[in-house]
């Protein structure tokens, strides 16, 4: 196939982030005609390298997909640069969902695979949005080798904090809590604080400082200061899914309470009969590896989805 956009395909993915691309890796390799359409802005854009990822552990998040588009076109799949921006399912036989680029260019297929990913909603402090993904950080096993032994910031705006700090504590013996907006740590949390030697700084967090491209700390609003490396925060994490309400497909609370995402069941069934999700739009936590496998995953179930289906209809006809 090249990659003129097809009236039909057997599988649309929407998104082609780490889970969209290896959804479509596993779906052409099984032989059917695939599509991704992909708006290209995955989540980990500002970051240097994709770390903890077994085989490429580093390798930078734009050289991965382009690495992952060539894999799928080399088996026979397609892949759009182009933004989704309605999908309905009508009754239209064979391939039920019609998909509408931005562009205005509509596609049908038999079956989805929704793998949008999610937004990260950043806590509101001047400074902190320009270093994210460099030096304002979320995730341990994505950034904490890389900050190992250095000063390290966490910016309490919930209820996880806590336990945020207790986690960097494993890379860094200089990790402070700054109370910021976050409830007061409780119970004995200042006694397992003291224990893995985190200081806790009350007060909140007026501004992020950098100096020469890398951030050296933050301001307080009685005008103290933070001397620090990196600044860990918690986000609001919620699924890219606006353009699925048509299917009836709605964004619902996660229950960690960090955001809201579309339900699937283990395998990224969706209440939608023949569509699929898969990586962060379903699963807020999902590393990239994790983001993959379920890409694959759900591959696998729409196979066996649709030879089920092909299978009556020959029956059907005999
Ligand atoms: C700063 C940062 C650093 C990270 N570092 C690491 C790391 O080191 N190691 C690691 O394992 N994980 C890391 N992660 C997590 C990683 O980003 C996710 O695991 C991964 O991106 C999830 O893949 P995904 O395919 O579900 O979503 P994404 O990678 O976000 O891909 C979704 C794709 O869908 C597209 N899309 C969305 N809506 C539409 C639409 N309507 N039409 C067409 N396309 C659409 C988007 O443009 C995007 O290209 C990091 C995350 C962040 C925020």
């Amino acid at each position: 196939m090249d990659d003129t956009l097809e009236t039909t395909y057997d599988v649309l993915v929407i998104g082609g982030g780490a889970a969209g691309l290896s959804g479509a890796l596993t779906l052409a390799r099984a032989r059917w005609r695939v599509a991704v359409i992909d708006a290209g802005a995955p989540r980990n854009a500002p970051a240097a390298g994709v770390h903890g990822l077994l085989g490429r552990d580093g390798v930078s998040p734009a050289e991965l997909l382009a690495t992952g588009r060539a894999e799928v076109r080399a088996v026979g799949g397609q892949v759009h640069d182009a933004r989704v921006a309605q999908v309905v399912r009508d009754d239209g036989g064979t391939h039920p969902f019609a998909v509408t680029l931005d562009d205005g260019r509509v596609t049908r297929a038999r079956r989805l695979l929704l793998a949008t990913g999610l937004v990260d909603e950043l806590p509101d402090v001047p400074g902190l949005a320009e270093r994210w993904g460099r030096d304002v950080l979320h995730c341990p096993f994505c950034h904490g080798y890389e900050v190992r032994g250095r000063r390290i910031g966490i910016l309490a705006t919930g209820p996880h904090a806590v336990r945020q700090a207790l986690l960097f504590s494993q890379w860094s013996d200089q990790v402070v809590l700054l109370t910021h907006t976050g409830p007061a740590p409780t119970g004995d949390d200042d006694a397992r604080l003291a224990a893995r030697s985190v200081d806790v700084v009350d007060g909140r967090v007026r501004q992020v400082v950098t100096e020469d491209e890398r951030l050296t700390g933050v301001v307080l609003d009685d005008g103290g200061t933070v001397a620090l490396d990196a600044l860990v925060v918690g986000t609001t994490m919620r699924a890219r899914a606006d353009v699925v309400g048509p299917l009836g497909l709605a964004v619902t609370a996660h229950p960690s309470g960090q955001g809201d995402h579309l339900v699937a069941d283990e395998t990224g069934r969706t209440s939608v009969p023949g569509v699929w999700v898969a990586g962060n739009a379903t699963n807020l936590s999902a590393q990239v590896a994790t983001a993959a496998a379920e890409g694959t995953w759900a591959a696998a179930q729409i196979t066996m989805d649709l030879i089920e289906a092909d299978t009556a209809a020959l029956v059907g006809s005999r």
